[in-house]
């Protein structure tokens, strides 16, 4: 799968930091570290030379919202499938999602998780950090034990796939959050909408309700206004979908208070008007909104109100998802293509090259404190790369999805960039 190379470099290659851009430099590796980067390294016979005229090497990525369905959930996905997704996309580091076969709110379930991941890891060179649930059993009633789960290592707390209702136990959570360093990640939606899409033409076609940005917003204005009693908390908007909850982001963010959001490369790429008609890869939660909201998120993540990107990873058996968008399950998947994405968007001066490299790889490696292993390019530091070929803009096909469900909704869709190889330590792995 990989050849381990106790000394490398990388030749004539572009350079991506979130600094700079360096149109053409060598990139020496020895033992796992970034030995030296200059206009000319001369390579010794011992070192191994990989050429890398044409492509351009920047940080591997790092995907704080996946669902890697571990533990109890093979159907959908397994360790060896989801790591090997991240792999493939450009991603060295991916934070999962506790809505799994049991809820991950102990510690014996971390631990039933880790056993299963542990292989996978080691294989792909992915590490997979575990998230633990807000409430017990994510039924919204009973705070599940923070500090046991914080001492085990997980790195938040989130209900994903549900909005946690229930203002006490919001601040039960802010009130972990103090004491543990860790953030709160909320899936803002107050229930009881009744919308699988929102407003668009085939949400008016299939003749349901639409789901309201309200449903959204609110529950961030309630969190936010809760948040002013714990000063210390970090609280965190995943997948932001609507324009009116950047406003409030931003104006806590004014305020001084530990607020962060995140948005998905699906909400960043299509709105409500380019939802293709039975393909139910487009029904995920929060929902695609109009063209405007769409604007809103590609703005807020150049200028900094959105911190990062996550894909969302959400992996279903073709069963599940089916083609009526009432009954099919929510998600689409998204490693293997995040990456892409972002290079399309620079493609079209949305993002400069630096701000690409923010957003998939420093910012979020800093929200989960991973920065030292994950996110730069520089001397000394451990060797986290990917390689991409960025004059290539193909159809995504399912033979470029190694997840092992295929729910994506960017396939057909041309993307920028072909994702030639990842470096991980020594590891070099060739696609
Ligand atoms: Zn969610």
């Amino acid at each position: 799968m990989y050849h381990a190379y106790e000394h490398y470099v990388i030749k004539n290659v572009e350079l991506w930091t979130e600094r700079e851009v360096i149109s053409q430099c060598d990139v020496e590796i020895q033992h796992g570290r970034i030995k030296a980067i200059e206009k000319h390294i001369s390579v010794p016979k011992s070192a191994h030379l990989i050429d890398g005229r044409g492509f351009t090497l920047l940080p591997a990525g790092v995907d704080p919202q996946v669902h890697l369905r571990v533990p109890g959930q093979a159907e959908k996905e397994t360790a060896g499938t989801g790591l090997l997704a991240a792999l493939r996309g450009g991603i060295a580091a991916v934070l999962s999602m506790p809505n799994t076969k049991p809820t991950i709110d102990s510690t014996e379930v971390c631990e039933a998780a880790v056993l299963e991941l542990e292989e996978a890891e080691h294989l792909t060179g992915v590490k997979a950090y575990l998230t633990g649930s807000i409430t017990q059993s994510l039924k919204g009633k009973a705070a599940a034990p923070y500090k046991e789960l914080a001492d085990w290592g997980v790195k938040a707390f989130t209900d994903d796939g549900l909005g946690v209702v229930d203002d006490d136990l919001m601040r039960s959570a802010f009130e972990a959050s103090e004491l543990t360093g860790l953030p709160i990640l909320q899936h803002a939606e107050f229930p009881g909408h009744g919308g699988v899409l929102a407003a668009g033409p085939v949400q008016e076609k299939l003749g349901i309700p639409a789901y309201p940005a309200a449903a959204e917003a609110d529950m961030v204005a309630r969190d936010i206004h809760i948040l002013k009693d714990y000063p210390k908390a970090r609280y965190h908007v995943l997948h932001v979908s609507a324009h009116e909850t950047l406003e409030l982001v931003s104006a806590a963010k004014a305020e001084g208070l530990h607020v962060s959001c995140e948005v998905t490369p699906h909400h960043l790429w299509f709105s409500s008007d380019e939802i293709k008609d039975e393909v139910t890869s487009f029904k995920m939660n929060p929902p695609l909104r109009g063209p405007s909201d769409k604007r809103a998120l590609r703005k807020a993540l150049a200028d900094g109100t959105i911190d990062f990107v996550a894909t969302d990873h959400a992996p279903h058996e073709a069963s599940a998802k089916g083609q009526n968008f009432k009954t099919s399950a929510f998600g689409t998947t998204g490693l293997e293509t995040s990456l892409r994405v972002l290079l399309s968007l620079v493609t079209e001066g949305v993002l400069s090259p630096q701000r690409l490299v923010q957003v998939f790889s420093s910012r979020p490696a800093r929200f989960l404190g991973i920065e030292k292993d994950i996110g730069d390019i520089s001397i000394d530091r451990p060797m986290a790369a990917v390689l991409v070929n960025r004059e290539s803009r193909e159809e995504v096909t399912e033979d470029d999805l190694f997840s092992l469900s295929k729910n994506s909704c960017f396939l057909g869709e041309k993307l920028d960039g072909k994702i030639e190889s990842v470096f991980l330590a020594d590891r070099y792995y060739q696609f």
